[in-house]
């Protein structure tokens, strides 16, 4: 059986090389070709003996997930749509910024957790991604981006933060991420700082435990709601793992995490979540947590039972927190339309496939939400 060289990081394909009679110093070169240079075209890699070229030829392939689509908003936000099989389709978002270019990637097709106000969540689980579709994202995009070069900074620079908020639980796919992570942090891979990639979970508890033993990079976690009663409904995974239990994993992954802070996520829902009086509990029950707040507009689709918050709400809602000293940031409202756009993309690929009640994931993030 041929091997997809992009599920491997550098333990697994020293190993696989291992197996075959090499040394563990041509898994650095491997990996150098195959992520730092986009290669994989064997017979590219010119460092590498012609007999290991030949071998591979026959032990491996190098297999990304195939890129449906490609398009450019007029801020320069650019998604990409990806064909990860059977039907299903992934999207990724690379946000250029002048100082950095943040790159917004999923693990899942679908998602099983159906919190209420998620599109993703409505679609139910397809599949979780491999290794090679998890990390093939930043392949395909750097590789798309490398050849513009529009930006004109050196292609090895241009994504210089990785966020795992895409569509999907990261958590939910726990081996498959971790696997994936470490090859974004290799040097000889991405060579991402661990402050640099940030991996963002509705609350699975003992997978937080997990993430912070395997690999530890910043933790954003979606709260959303200031008490169990109300986040029982919107996340209701928080049924199994409770606030309590939540927040005291918060602090256990604070004693490995690259940051000394948790970004709380919460959607502002208008009417069900963005009172004063909710704002005051949130900062009650978060004050033993070293975190900042990260408020999200919420993205209406259809169907979705509710509205998003007036700005004025969102405003207020942000100053209670900030005024009792608790950095908050508020995503911008990026252009429906784009959002909008990326949907419809998503859509029309599937209806080519005749597949209809699967929608592309909402667009979860822009600029400032990555300001962390
Ligand atoms: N499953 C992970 C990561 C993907 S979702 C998680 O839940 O954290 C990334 C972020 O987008 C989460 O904070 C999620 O709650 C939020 N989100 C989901 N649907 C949204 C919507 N319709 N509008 C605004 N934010 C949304
Ligand atoms: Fe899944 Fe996250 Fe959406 Fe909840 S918000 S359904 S965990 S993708």
């Amino acid at each position: 059986m041929t091997v997809n060289l992009l599920d491997l990081d550098a333990a697994r394909l020293t190993a696989f090389l291992a197996d075959n009679g090499e040394k563990p110093f041509r898994a650095r070169q491997v990996l150098r070709w195959l992520h730092r240079f986009g290669q994989r075209d064997f017979d590219a890699m010119t460092d590498i003996a012609k007999s290991l070229r030949e071998k591979l030829k026959t032990l491996a392939v190098v297999v990304p997930p195939g890129l449906l689509a490609d398009r450019i908003s007029d801020d320069g936000t650019r998604k990409f749509l990806f064909d990860v099989s059977g039907g299903n389709v992934i999207e990724s978002v690379f946000i250029p910024e002048l100082e950095r270019g943040t790159l917004c990637i999923s693990t899942q097709a679908g998602c099983a957790l159906d919190c209420s106000f998620c599109s993703t969540g409505k679609q139910g689980f397809n599949r979780n991604l491999t290794v090679a579709e998890i990390v093939g994202q930043l392949w395909q995009v750097r590789r798309a981006l490398g050849a513009g070069q529009e930006q004109g900074w050196p292609s090895e620079r241009v994504i210089s933060n990785v966020v795992l908020m895409g569509m999907g639980e990261p958590l939910a796919n726990l081996d498959n991420t971790v696997t994936a992570l470490r090859l974004m942090l290799d040097d000889h891979a991405y060579g991402l700082s661990r402050r640099r990639v940030t991996v963002s979970t509705s609350g699975l508890v003992p997978a937080m435990d997990r993430l912070r033993d395997e690999c530890a990079v910043a933790l954003a976690v979606s709260l959303h709601a200031p008490n169990d009663r109300l986040r029982d409904e919107l996340v209701p995974i928080n049924r199994k793992y409770p606030l309590r239990e939540l927040l005291a994993a918060c602090l256990r992954y604070l004693e490995k995490a690259p940051r000394d802070f948790v970004t709380f996520e919460y959607v502002m829902l208008d009417g069900i979540n963005d009172s004063d009086t909710q704002a005051r509990e949130l900062l009650t029950l978060t004050r033993d947590v070293p975190c900042k707040f990260n408020l999200i507009p919420f993205n209406p689709f259809p169907g979705s039972p509710y509205r998003r918050s007036p700005a004025t709400r969102i405003r207020r809602f942000a100053e209670l927190l900030s005024d009792a000293g608790v950095v908050t940031t508020t995503r911008k409202t990026r252009g429906d339309d784009i959002a909008a756009a990326c949907g419809q993309l998503a859509g029309q690929v599937l209806d080519r496939t005749q597949r209809t009640g699967r929608r592309s994931f909402a667009l979860h993030l822009d600029r400032q939400e990555v300001c962390t």
